[in-house]
């Protein structure tokens, strides 16, 4: 009965769906925001652990057991009480700092594999109220966020994720432990926001350049840059002779420094 364009697979192993749970740290924040409950398999560890649990499912049905059966089945709760808050819609179309008051939440999930991607960054443009971010996806993606320089798969979601948060693969689960049964394997892992998470360059530019860069990944930065007007001086940095996936996070940023400051001086010498 399981919906595949919800992406629906659903944790049949509880001592993974604990395991999840507890890749939650012990912080400050009371709120925690799953994306995709399901059947709440994740969620009544969630409730054990903390003190305001909300969860938002798109699928009408989950919402409707949610609701009527989950929070007596399993701990008799009032779902009137704002511990535990239920919420129908599409996380992709949420507007969180109105929903929460902009108060910080931990986000966690065993996510719609569909959406990965725009999960992700979606919790990094919200990241002044998403302090931690830890959950299932895809093997293949969540490696790709924790991914460092140098590998195939090091990319935009990598260099993005990896420049406002410390990022770590936690561990694999096989396809066994679902049902229905994914085609692939899944990983875990967490995202911890860095202290001083604000850019010392401009950070319009920086998401620009990474995905400029990463556009045409087998291009020297000369070439894929082109469109950013960079100056015949700045084209002779041995920086731009580099491919993307050489350079790291901090390498990036650097690299967006030198636009911006070159790119201007060029405007005005030719305007
Ligand atoms: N957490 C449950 C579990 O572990 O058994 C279900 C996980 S299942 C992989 C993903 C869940 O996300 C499904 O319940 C699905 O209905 C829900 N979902 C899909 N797209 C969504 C969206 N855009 N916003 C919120 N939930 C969504």
């Amino acid at each position: 009965r399981a919906k595949k364009h919800l992406g629906q697979h659903f944790l049949t192993d509880e001592n993974i769906a604990k395991k999840i749970a507890d890749t939650l740290t012990e912080n400050n924040y009371n709120n925690v925001l799953e994306i995709g409950p399901g059947m709440g398999v994740l969620t009544k560890y969630l409730l054990e652990k903390k003190p305001k649990v909300t969860v938002l499912e798109l699928d009408s049905e989950s919402v409707t057991y949610l609701k009527e059966t989950f929070p007596l089945e399993h701990f008799k709760l009032d779902t009137s009480t704002d511990k535990f808050q239920i919420i129908e819609g599409d996380f992709l179309k949420q507007n969180l700092p109105q929903l929460f008051n902009g108060e910080p939440i931990a986000i966690i999930g065993n996510f719609p594999y569909n959406i990965s991607s725009q999960i992700v960054f979606k919790a990094i443009e919200n990241r002044d109220m998403v302090p931690e971010f830890s959950g299932m996806f895809q093997k293949e993606v969540a490696q790709r966020i924790a991914e460092k320089k140098g590998s195939k798969t090091y990319g935009i979601l990598s260099v993005i994720a990896q420049a406002f948060y410390e990022v770590e693969y936690l561990f694999t689960v096989p396809p066994s432990v679902f049902n229905p049964p994914p085609k692939v394997d899944s990983g875990v892992m967490r995202m911890i926001r860095k202290e001083n998470y604000t850019l010392p360059v401009d950070e319009k530019l920086f998401f620009t350049v990474v995905k400029t860069a990463f556009n045409q990944r087998r291009k020297m930065l000369r070439s894929s840059l082109k469109s950013m007007n960079l100056s015949e001086t700045l084209k002779e940095d041995p920086i731009f002779a580099m491919r993307p996936e050489q350079l790291s996070v901090q390498e990036f940023i650097e690299l967006t420094d030198k636009i911006a400051s070159h790119g201007d001086r060029n405007h005005n010498r030719t305007s």
